[in-house]
């Protein structure tokens, strides 16, 4: 099994003061291990307090929850990859669902994003995952095999080999009902075969997210073809998150 990743997704909570004491309290608990990577995504505002409570720990990765889809000009409230890499950022989630969803993120913008974080040094965590509706009409398979094709679509297979890729199924973001591991593992699976269809090798890693908690973590990660998690709400707390990160 290799190395899993964690990755929280603070999404618009904790600013710079809650930030702070929140890292300052996880790596209090939480000493470097090799056998694990853990990333945080704060928000855009509190992304420089959050990295610099943690001081000198380069095992933990921080991020930026969106980036523009264009490098820089008149792009009024954006971030893009360039400033993101300036501020000190290793990673980027690309295409989130909310942001497919609330802000009507086409899969054109997350090909340019994913392409715009790799050309600056940031690893893309490029996020698929179907409705409701769409697993209910028995489309779950097109939907994400669309999205994952159209935001790798600018990469190269060396570059394709260089991301991260994150299966959100929506129904269960936010919503307390996660996927069980056999559904998760059976996304997994034609998603690996999708990418390395594409060029990537067997060992591309694909994240599960979608109401982890504590108490599922373990048996998430255990399914096959799952190589880590994304956490929004179990993120928020030192000690909810402490859990999944040390839930393997
Ligand atoms: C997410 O926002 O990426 C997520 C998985 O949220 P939650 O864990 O709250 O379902």
């Amino acid at each position: 099994m290799r190395a899993p990743i964690f990755a929280a997704n603070w999404k618009l909570n904790h600013g710079p003061t809650e930030a702070r004491a929140f890292i300052q309290a996880f790596v209090a608990r939480y000493a470097p291990r090799d056998d694990r990577t853990v990333m945080f995504f704060p928000s855009a505002l509190a992304f420089a307090a959050a990295r610099g409570a943690a001081g000198a720990r380069p095992d933990l990765w921080f991020g930026v929850q969106n980036i523009a889809a264009a490098e820089q000009g008149a792009f009024t409230g954006e971030n893009s990859a360039l400033i993101a890499r300036d501020a000190g950022a290793t990673c980027a989630l690309v295409g989130h669902s909310e942001r497919r969803h609330v802000f009507h993120e086409t899969d054109a913008a997350t090909a340019d994003k994913c392409a715009q974080a790799l050309t600056h040094g940031l690893t893309p965590i490029l996020c698929v995952g179907e409705t409701l509706d769409e697993r209910e009409a028995g489309h779950t398979e097109t939907v994400v095999l669309r999205q994952v094709r159209a935001g790798v679509s600018q990469l190269t297979p060396a570059q394709l080999n260089t991301i991260v890729v994150a299966y959100e199924p929506i129904w269960a973001i936010g919503t307390g009902r996660n996927a069980t591991p056999a559904d998760a593992a059976a996304v997994h699976a034609v998603l690996r075969a999708e990418l390395q269809r594409l060029g990537a090798t067997a060992r591309i890693p694909i994240l599960y997210g979608g109401s982890v908690k504590p108490a599922n973590a373990a048996a998430l990660l255990a399914a096959p073809g799952v190589d880590g998690l994304l956490v929004g709400g179990a993120s928020l707390d030192v000690e909810s998150w402490l859990g999944v990160v040390q839930s393997a």
